[in-house]
């Protein structure tokens, strides 16, 4: 599995995964992820790396 930890997150409104233009920063990303499994699947991979970081006790 490979998770992606290079995702750019210095271009908010273009998404980190695919690449494509956003219709706002935030919860343009939301509806976007929402329409596209890819990204979400991405999306869902890099928040569950951050949340191991965060809260030890997270397990699939
Ligand atoms: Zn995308």
């Amino acid at each position: 599995m490979a998770v992606n930890t290079t995702a750019d997150w210095n271009d908010p409104i273009s998404c980190p995964f695919c690449g494509d233009e956003l219709t706002s920063p935030g919860a343009g990303f939301i509806d976007h992820i929402d329409s596209s499994a890819d990204c979400e699947d991405g999306f869902q991979q890099w928040r569950a790396n951050i949340a191991g970081d965060l809260a030890g006790e997270w397990s699939g």
